[in-house]
């Protein structure tokens, strides 16, 4: 196999500069004053070991290597260790609160406020009119009750530790009363009857999947019994002949018998989206006041904030959940303290939420507005792709996401790429999927109906700037 002989091999060998060499070469002086000796140190002996094995193993691409080509070599694979794993992408999947791309996007007051936790001290957990210890939920959560009009509420990590936590402190060895309806499974592994064990609470299923009454709950109540606990269905509807017992129905029997009820509310939006055309949820402060005695709902979803999960309730039940070990297990950092008040603060002033808050403003963008940002983007993607591809400015629909109001979709409209000709092209979509997702900035899309789609909902102004440069920047290198 070999088409390199003994003496060339070691005539080759002969000629490859030593590591000190390298090192010490007015080539390498600007990689080293950029990543530093011991990292460049690193990548010149890799690549020259990479070099030595693909010689010995016969290679027959394997030529010469002076300092200049070492140096190529060496630059690319420092730039590539180096880069972000943690990369901004365009979001053009159609979904607002992608989960996989990082849900709410945050507006500006939120940037601030992270900026300044990050880089000087605050009081996290310092009680500034006392001198003394604080508690880092007192920063937060009269904001929080302001706004969903119950007594008393706490922050942890995201909503699903919301809910174990909750579970963890107010059911343990008990008993939770859960119709079969609502027992969901979130995409990531978060599924309810799972989290319930890990809780150590055991979960009582009552009715069946598409109807269960109110009588099912009454009858499933023992001495066992710690909580009845709605969960909103998320990513799912159960349509045609069902029944749903209400939390109207369901707090004034539990508290009958001298039980609470917990909702995890998963989305939990604080204000009325139908009042912009969007479809309607059911708010923390209507929760609160149907009933429930304790609601878990997520921070980054339509709250539009960071990852948190917020917990709000009863007073005597939020002093217990908060005196459970896991609360220490799952609190919140304080960027996510910093992030989160602010954002908190918009919804007092909801004259102007609509554009300030990142997330409503792309759920309420109009389409019209979104059909002339396809417009304006579509020359610059046509030209990228060439002649072999058609891209068309075509009314679309986007999502929500994020389990959040899940059969209702938002007109929209965006570029449809197919392969020009009418032709059917599975391979060639997946090629231009794949062309775009490599770019400098990923632009992730989706494809379905023979087409690569990119819904330009989430693309705002700045941004839209920036991926038609990308896409210019592109034809540009091909044409090189
Ligand atoms: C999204 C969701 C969760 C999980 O929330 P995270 O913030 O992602 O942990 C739990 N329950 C319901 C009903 C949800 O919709």
């Amino acid at each position: 196999m070999s088409d390199v002989s003994g003496s060339e091999l070691r005539a080759l060998m002969a000629r490859v500069p030593s590591v000190e060499k390298v090192m010490a070469s007015a080539e390498f002086a600007a990689l080293i004053g950029d990543y530093g000796r011991t990292q460049v140190l690193g990548a010149v002996r890799a690549a020259l070991d990479a070099w030595r094995a693909s010689a010995q193993a016969g290679d027959a691409s394997v030529s010469a290597l002076d300092i200049a080509r070492l140096h190529a070599a060496v630059e690319v694979a420092l730039r590539k260790r180096n880069a972000s794993r943690l990369r901004s992408v365009f979001n053009l999947t159609g979904t607002v609160l992608h989960t996989n791309l990082g849900r709410a996007l945050l507006p500006d007051e939120a940037v601030q406020a992270v900026m300044k936790a990050l880089t000087q001290p605050a009081n996290l957990e310092f009680d500034l009119a006392t001198g003394k210890r604080g508690d880092r939920d007192d920063l937060i959560d009269e904001l929080i009750c302001e706004l969903t009009g119950a007594e008393a509420a706490t922050v942890v990590n995201n909503n699903a530790a919301a809910v174990l936590l909750t579970l963890s402190a107010l059911a343990s060895k008990k008993e939770v009363v859960v119709s079969r309806g609502e027992l969901v499974e979130i995409g990531g592994a978060f599924r309810i009857p799972d989290i319930m064990s890990r809780a150590g609470a055991r979960l009582r299923e009552v009715g069946t999947t598409n109807r269960t009454h109110l009588k099912d709950y009454a009858e499933a109540i023992g001495p066992q019994t710690a909580l009845l606990m709605k969960v909103h269905a998320s990513n799912y509807a159960i349509t045609g002949f069902t029944k749903e017992a209400g939390l109207d129905e369901i707090a004034p029997l539990a508290h009958e018998r001298g039980l609470a009820v917990a909702v995890d509310l998963g989305s939990g939006t604080l204000v009325d989206l139908s009042q912009w055309g969007l479809p309607r949820e059911p708010t923390v402060r209507e929760t609160v006041e149907a009933g429930a005695d304790l609601v878990t709902f997520s921070g980054d979803k339509l709250l539009g904030g960071p990852q948190a999960g917020l917990i709000v309730g009863r007073r005597d039940l939020i002093a217990k959940i908060k005196k459970h070990p896991l609360k220490r297990a799952l609190r919140v950092g304080k960027l996510t303290l910093a992030a989160l008040e602010p954002v908190l603060q918009l919804y007092r002033t909801p004259e102007k939420l609509l554009d300030r808050l990142t997330t409503l403003r792309l759920l309420t963008r109009g389409a019209d507005d979104i059909r002339l940002a396809a417009e304006r983007v579509q020359p610059a993607l046509q030209r990228a792709l060439g002649e072999r591809y058609a891209v068309l400015a075509e009314p679309m629909f986007s999502q929500i996401g994020s389990g959040a109001l899940p059969v209702d979709v938002l007109p929209s409209y965006g570029l449809a790429v197919r392969v020009a000709g009418g032709k059917r092209g599975g391979r060639h979509l997946l090629a231009v999927e794949k062309l775009l997702r490599e770019m400098a900035r990923p632009v992730i899309g989706r494809i379905a109906d023979d087409a690569l789609r990119l819904d330009l909902r989430c693309l705002e102004a700045a941004d839209e700037a920036q991926l038609i440069a990308q896409l210019t920047e592109h034809l540009k290198g091909v044409k090189a």
